[in-house]
């Protein structure tokens, strides 16, 4: 989902100086100190004297993870108001976009899927469990999820964190306001605006708040890592360099799809699109963020690649806010990975719950650095994984999100080049 613009800039110029050294080299600090720390604490043979100061390490990751969990579903449901509020989507080619945007969406959580499921990280190599753990047994399937899909009440899929229940409720609300909107449009009238500035405001007021959040990542990373190295030495560590190579290689099989796809649908080679794209692919892996890379992303679709200007602002600015596919790979890919790692399998219906979670919880992803960390909370939820050791992917998001926000940004670009067609804008005008 898109950020509102004002954002970013307001943050830079009232942020501490500490807070102004980018995020990266933040949680590249914290790892050093914390490697540090975990040595000093026993890499692996822990004095049993610094046991609760060991295990308290962990108290700031937690913290964290909770508020993640708390913001996740008012989160997905502004985010969808907001954009079916303020986007105009022209209506065959919203169908069409829709469609595109959900075959590109589910083909990555696939792949994601039968990447982990073949390779297997999770058996790799051991990886510490977290303190609290509860493991809730898996119980749902797919049958149950479409018996519960209506909430008994319109407030309750927030309570309980439903993601399934507040998709329902956001897409029915969104799809009405937006039919208000357009029918007062209609008729002159103006009552439809104070819905709209406090849908804007309060999903200003949820990103930023996210903002604050994600200024803490490096805290947890610190602790999480410095308690995992002072209890387990670094054999953890193994089980997550596996990880990281599966996600790289689903996600190059993902950007393959792309190409394979644009070569088949659209008038655009694959050698043109990634070579005109080049910039928008490097804006997204330095900065992590689909939104701010977004401005590039639709000029260079029109300039170097030579796109419609239909075309590009339908893919990369109207889809780019319900389209994140690395970020739905990614997640998908997480929930697989915990799953092997505590030896509890996943069936196929359930399986199939986490195709289903992951699509809804990319669509509110937010376009900003480490957002799939908070909507993850839900696709864990949905097969009972304890969300825990999300903290333990902390450590490694930092990596894995620049490659993510770089297939997200060219899944945008596919939806363009696809949009454009097979007849080139130069062949318009003869
Ligand atoms: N950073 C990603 C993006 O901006 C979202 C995510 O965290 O997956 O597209």
């Amino acid at each position: 989902m898109s950020q509102p613009e004002s954002i970013t800039s307001l943050e830079t110029r009232t942020r501490p100086w500490w807070l102004r050294i980018p995020l990266t080299w933040q949680i590249l600090i914290a790892l050093v100190l914390a490697i540090a720390l975990g040595i000093a604490l026993g890499a692996g043979r822990p004095s049993p004297a610094n046991a609760t100061l060991i295990t308290n390490l962990a108290v700031p990751a937690e913290l964290i993870l909770k508020a993640l969990r708390a913001l996740a579903t008012p989160l997905i449901l502004v985010a969808v108001l907001h954009t079916f509020m303020t986007t105009d989507i022209p209506g065959t080619a919203g169908r069409r976009l829709a469609v595109l945007l959900l075959t590109n969406t589910t083909v990555a959580i696939c792949i994601g899927l039968l990447v982990a499921n073949v390779l297997r990280p999770g058996t790799w190599g051991a990886l510490a469990a977290p303190s609290n753990t509860q493991v809730t047994e898996p119980s749902l399937d797919p049958w149950d999820l479409i018996k519960d899909a209506v909430p008994e009440a319109i407030l309750k899929p927030l309570v309980d964190n439903n993601v399934i229940q507040l998709i329902v409720i956001a897409l029915c609300f969104g799809i009405v306001l937006r039919g208000l909107k357009s029918e007062q449009i209609a008729q002159g009238k103006t009552a439809y605006q104070p819905v709209e500035d406090f849908i804007g405001i309060v999903f200003e007021a949820v990103i930023r708040i996210l903002n604050w959040i994600i200024a803490l990542v490096p805290l947890a990373v610190f602790g999480i890592v410095a308690k995992t190295v002072a209890q387990r030495g670094f054999a953890p560590f193994k089980s997550l360099a596996a990880f990281i190579v599966v996600v790289l290689v689903a996600l190059a099989l993902q950007a393959c799809y792309y190409l394979t796809r644009v070569y088949f649908g659209s008038w655009v080679s694959p050698q043109k699109f990634l070579i005109g794209g080049a910039d928008a692919f490097l804006t997204a892996f330095s900065t992590s963020s689909s939104t701010v890379t977004m401005p590039i992303t639709f000029e260079i679709l029109q300039t170097k690649i030579g796109l419609r200007e239909s075309s590009a602002s339908l893919g990369a600015l109207v889809g780019a806010n319900f389209n994140n596919d690395g970020t739905a790979l990614y997640e998908a890919m997480s929930a697989l990975y915990i799953s092997q790692v505590l030896g509890q399998h996943l069936d196929l219906g359930q399986q199939l719950i986490v195709v289903l979670t992951s699509i809804v919880a990319s669509v509110g992803a937010a376009g900003i650095p480490n957002a799939g960390l908070v909507t993850m909370t839900l696709v864990f939820t949905s097969v009972g994984l304890p969300t825990q050791y999300i903290a333990l992917l902390i450590t490694v998001d930092w990596f894995l999100d620049r490659c993510r926000t770089a297939i997200n940004v060219m899944g945008d670009m596919t939806v363009s080049a696809l949009l454009d067609g097979k007849k080139p804008r130069a062949l318009d005008e003869g």
